[in-house]
């Protein structure tokens, strides 16, 4: 299914619910988790429904891919790269249940910014 008519993050990329943007293209769209454990922390989503990570396979390589490099793109373009010293930031994707997923529309967690964090899940 690439859509799923009852998927929080699926309504998020329709638009139909409001989202605070950061990035949008043809296959992602990046936007301000609502509950940011940190300065910085930005979800970063497929338009197409997979639920989890265990649901991707061979065939979602390319996807995962571009996911990631995406949010190598969007740390530089959110000043939080590592650029060396103390720079850096976190790339989370929980899976399941026993990984703290609380909403099944796969998606990566880019987190930055002084400590301490928010604890997360
Ligand atoms: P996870 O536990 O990995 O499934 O993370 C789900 C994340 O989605 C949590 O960090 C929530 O704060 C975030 N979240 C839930 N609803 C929204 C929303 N409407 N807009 C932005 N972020 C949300
Ligand atoms: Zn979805």
């Amino acid at each position: 299914m690439s859509h799923d008519p009852n998927c929080l993050f699926c309504k998020i990329a329709a638009g139909d619910i409001p989202s605070t943007r950061v990035h949008e293209d043809d296959e992602f769209v990046a936007f301000k988790d609502i509950h940011p454990a940190a300065e910085t922390h930005v979800l970063v989503i497929p338009r197409k429904h997979i639920a989890t990570l265990s649901d991707c396979s061979e065939s979602d390589a390319p996807l995962l891919g571009k996911m990631m490099i995406l949010v190598a793109r969007l740390a530089k373009q959110l000043g939080v790269a590592y650029t060396g010293g103390e720079t850096g930031f976190r790339t989370v994707i929980n899976t399941g249940p026993g990984g703290g997923q609380e909403v099944y529309h796969l998606h990566a967690h880019l987190i930055a910014g002084p400590r301490p964090w928010q604890r997360m899940g």
